[in-house]
C-alpha cells in the first residue's frame, strides 16, 4: 500500500545540483578507500547511500572495479538467482510533436515515414508476437499530435488485451508513454497496465533544455514530477530511466538515485524497475550518431554493477540497443528484465510491408527463440511470470516481499511454470532440450522442499495441457 503523502511537492526540489557535486567532489578526495568500504557494505543487500555511489563511480583502481563486479553478481545471485524476465516493446506511432535532438520520431525530421497504427492493426502485432511466445508486452508510442491522443492509447491497451488466439494472450502491459496528469494516470491504472515506465533522459537542467528544444516534453518539471503524480493517482509500480551519453554518467546515476529516494522519502517505495539505455544511431539524428558524453563498454558495465550494488530490490531492465555480448555481460551484473525479438518502428512485427521508420538502431537483432536459447546455454531460467502484477503484489506489497528474500520462494517456481509452457507451445527443438534440462536442474535452487514438490506437480500439468500455472 502507499503510504500517506508527507511532504509537500515541488518538483523543482526533486534533483538539487549542489547536493550531487558535492558528493562527487567529497568522494573524489579518497575514492579508493571509500570505494572498497562502500562494496562490503552492498553485500549485506541495505543499498548505499549517495556518497558511497560517488566514491565507486570515482573508483578508477582496477581491483576495485572487479570487486564491484563480483559484489553485483553476488547480489544478483543472492535476490534475482538465474531468473531473467522477458518482454517485447510495442512501437504503436511514431508522430510526434517533440524535438528530441537525439529521436528519429522528432517532429522536424521531415525524412521518415510516419504510421500511427489501427486498433486492427495493433491486434496483428500482438498477434504475431503472442505466436512467437510473448507474454508481456511494452507498450510504446510517441507524443502524438492530434486531440485524443490518450484516448487512443487507452483503446490501444484495451485491444491488446482482448487478442487471444490459441494459447496466445498478453498477460501483462507496462507502458512507456508520455507524462500524464493525475486523472490519466487514474485511468490508465484503471485500462490495468503493469510499470508505467518514464525516462527523465537526463536529470542535467541545461543538457535537458538543450536537447529537447521544442514541444511538450521540453517542460522539465512537468517531467520529473510525473512519477509523483502517477502514484497520487494510485499506480505504484513505476520505472525510471536515464538516456545514458547526453551527459556526465556519474551525475546521471547520483541524480537517478536522488529520484528514487525522493519517492521513498514521500510515497514509502521507490521504483519497480531501472532502465539503462545507451544512445545508438538514429535516422537523421547528428546527436545520436555523435553522443556529447559517450559511454564506454567498460563504464557502462561499472554504472548497471553499481546499481546493483545501490539499489539490489529494484529491477533492471537492458534493451535490444545492446549488443547480445554485452546484454550476456550484464546479466551477470545484476540485469532482471530484458526485451527480446524487439522492432522499434510500428508495424514491425507483422506488418512489415508497412515500412515505417524505427526510433534507433538495434544491437540485437536475434529471434525470441534464439535469445532464449542462448540465456539458457548460460545458465539463465527465461520467465515470463506475470503472477505478482495479477494477484496485487506491487509497490510497497512487493517490495515487502524481496526484501526478506522470498521472491525465490515465489519467482523462481513461477519462472520455470512460464518456461514450461514457453517449451511445451513456441521452442525449436534445441531450445526445448536445453531448456527441459534447466528446469530439471533449476528445481533443486526453490528454497523449500514443499514448494519444489508443488512445482514439479505443476509443471506435470502444464505437461498435460494446463496453462496459467502460478504462486
Ligand atoms: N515518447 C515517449 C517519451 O519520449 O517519453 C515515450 C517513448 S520513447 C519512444 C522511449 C525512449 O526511447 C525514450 O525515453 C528515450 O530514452 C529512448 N530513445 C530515444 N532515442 C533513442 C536513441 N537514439 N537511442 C536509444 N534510445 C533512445
Ligand atoms: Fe517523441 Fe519520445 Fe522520440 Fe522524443 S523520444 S521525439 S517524445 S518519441
Amino acid at each position: 500500500m502507499i503510504q500517506a503523502v508527507k511532504t509537500r511537492f515541488d518538483p523543482s526540489q526533486i534533483i538539487c545540483d549542489e547536493i550531487i557535486n558535492h558528493h562527487l567532489a567529497k568522494a573524489a578526495a579518497d575514492a579508493t578507500a571509500r570505494a572498497k568500504d562502500a562494496v562490503a557494505k552492498a553485500l549485506e543487500l541495505k543499498g548505499l547511500d549517495s556518497e558511497e555511489v560517488a566514491a565507486l563511480l570515482l573508483c578508477e583502481d582496477r581491483d576495485i572495479q572487479q570487486e564491484i563486479f563480483a559484489a553485483a553478481n553476488r547480489i544478483k545471485e543472492s535476490i534475482y538467482g538465474k531468473r531473467l524476465v522477458l518482454f517485447a516493446p510495442l512501437y504503436i506511432s511514431n508522430v510526434c510533436r517533440n524535438e528530441c535532438l537525439y529521436c528519429a520520431f522528432r517532429a522536424d525530421n521531415k525524412n521518415i515515414r510516419r504510421k500511427t497504427l489501427s486498433q486492427r492493426e495493433i491486434a496483428s502485432e500482438v498477434r504475431s508476437l503472442t505466436s512467437a511466445g510473448q507474454k508481456r508486452i511494452l507498450l510504446v508510442a510517441s507524443e502524438g499530435m492530434f486531440e485524443n491522443w490518450f484516448d487512443y492509447i487507452l483503446k490501444s491497451i484495451e485491444t491488446i488485451y482482448s487478442v487471444k488466439e490459441g494459447r496466445g494472450e498478453i498477460r501483462r502491459l507496462n507502458v512507456n508513454i508520455a507524462p500524464l496528469t493525475i486523472d490519466q494516470f487514474k485511468r490508465l491504472k484503471a485500462a490495468g497496465i503493469g510499470t508505467y515506465q518514464l525516462f527523465q533522459e537526463s536529470y542535467h537542467r541545461p543538457t535537458y533544455r538543450r536537447v529537447h528544444p521544442k514541444g511538450p516534453k521540453s517542460d522539465y518539471d512537468n517531467r520529473i514530477g510525473a512519477m509523483d503524480r502517477a502514484f497520487q493517482a494510485g499506480v505504484d509500480d513505476v520505472g525510471l530511466g536515464v538516456l545514458f551519453g547526453l551527459y556526465d554518467y556519474r551525475y546521471e546515476v547520483l541524480a537517478l538515485l536522488e529520484h528514487i529516494a525522493h519517492l521513498e522519502r514521500r510515497f514509502g517505495v521507490g521504483c519497480h524497475t531501472i532502465s539503462v539505455p545507451r544512445i545508438e544511431p538514429a535516422a537523421d539524428c547528428d546527436l545520436a550518431g555523435n553522443p556529447p558524453h559517450p559511454v564506454s563498454d567498460e563504464d557502462f558495465k561499472k554504472l548497471v554493477a553499481i546499481l546493483r550494488l545501490a539499489v539490489p530490490y529494484t529491477g533492471m531492465i537492458m534493451s535490444t540497443r545492446e549488443s547480445p555480448e554485452m546484454r550476456a555481460q550484464t546479466f551477470a551484473l545484476g540485469v532482471s528484465q530484458i526485451s527480446a525479438g524487439s522492432r522499434t518502428n510500428p508495424g514491425g512485427y507483422g506488418l512489415r510491408d508497412l515500412d515505417a521508420a524505427a526510433q534507433f538502431q538495434l544491437g540485437d537483432h536475434r529471434s525470441l527463440d534464439e535469445v532464449i536459447r542462448d540465456a539458457a546455454s548460460l545458465g539463465y531460467v527465461p520467465s515470463f511470470c506475470t503472477a505478482c502484477y495479477r494477484l496485487g503484489r506491487t509497490g510497497g506489497d512487493f517490495m515487502d516481499l524481496a526484501k526478506p528474500g522470498l521472491i525465490k520462494q515465489f519467482c523462481l517456481p513461477n519462472a520455470l511454470l512460464t518456461f514450461k509452457e514457453y517449451l511445451e507451445d513456441y521452442a525449436g527443438p534445441q531450445t526445448r532440450r536445453l531448456g527441459l534440462e534447466l528446469i530439471q536442474n533449476s528445481l533443486g535452487d526453490i528454497p523449500t522442499a514443499a514448494r519444489c514438490v508443488e512445482t514439479s506437480a505443476r509443471l506435470e500439468k502444464i505437461e498435460a495441457g494446463e496453462r496459467d500455472l502460478y504462486f
